[in-house]
């Protein structure tokens, strides 16, 4: 058996959710949907991503003594030091902070594709700088990204087009998106996928359901065409709760095949 290259890390963590719980509980459902017999575990380029590729690192418990966002921190941090790339799946929005902390020692000049309806670059929001409306701010104030570039963004107001300026953040808005735009990095990248970037219609099971966004076809392209080195990735915001059983936890686990095997293509 080949070693794997990848982990899976569960975090099962939604306490700077703002609207809705329930993204505490994604881990399992995506782990079983990857498992489904109701299809196979090939990538479309036709790689085989079970635990030969992907090994499963199991899910965060918060170090004692410590919150969770540094626990996060500090497994993503052992994780590469395994030499292993993370794919974090679960959890609200601000899980992406403390793991961008982590990449951001590792790799020099990381850059960062963020795929969501949101731009989550709130300073503050209601009296909270880690809630899940805000890990974008923390991580271009801390400098921990060279680049940041969002898609799929249908929520602009005036104050976050403020820190987009502010922080020089490439935003295509979904209402510019052209299927036939490259996003090219030169050096490492770091995808984020908030899974309410697609349109409610494929993937219902989100806190915020906000229409108009991509198609699932338009987010694996993507991932395919994304031109840059993959180094990491997540997979957050979905809850089941809000879901229609066993439809967006099927996506999640599609977006976790795809991702890998960019992964596994990807030299670093
Ligand atoms: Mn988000
Ligand atoms: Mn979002």
């Amino acid at each position: 058996m080949a070693t794997p290259r990848i982990a899976l890390i569960g975090i099962p963590y939604d306490e700077q959710s703002s609207f809705a719980r329930g993204s505490s509980m994604a881990p399992a459902l995506v782990r079983a949907a990857w498992h489904s017999r109701s299809s196979n575990m090939y990538s479309e380029n036709g790689m085989l991503i079970d635990e030969s590729a992907v090994w499963d690192a199991g899910d965060i418990v918060p170090v004692p003594g410590t919150d969770m966002l540094s626990s996060i921190e500090f497994r993503v941090r052992d994780i590469l030091n395994q030499g292993l790339r993370p794919i974090c799946v679960g959890g609200d929005h601000s899980v992406t902070y403390p793991i961008i902390k982590a990449l951001s020692k590792q790799y020099h000049g990381l850059g960062i594709l963020h795929i969501d309806a949101h731009p989550d670059l709130y300073d503050v929001y209601e009296g909270n700088r880690l809630s899940h409306a805000c890990p974008f701010a923390r991580i271009m104030e801390e400098r921990l990204a060279t680049r940041l570039v969002q898609v799929g963004i249908r929520t602009m107001n005036p104050h976050q087009r403020e820190q987009a300026a502010q922080f020089k953040v490439e935003v295509i808005e979904m209402k510019n998106w052209d299927d036939r735009t490259k996003l090219v990095f030169s050096g490492p990248v770091y995808v984020s996928l908030d899974i309410d970037a697609l349109d409610p219609a494929f993937a219902p099971g989100v806190s915020h359901r906000e229409p108009g966004g991509f198609t699932t076809r338009q987010v694996i392209g993507i991932i395919q065409s994304l031109k840059g080195s993959l180094v990491g990735a997540d997979i957050v915001e979905f809850n089941p709760p809000r879901d229609v059983p066993g439809m967006t936890d099927m996506v999640c686990a599609k977006m976790l095949k795809e991702l890998s095997a960019r992964m596994l293509s990807d030299k670093v």
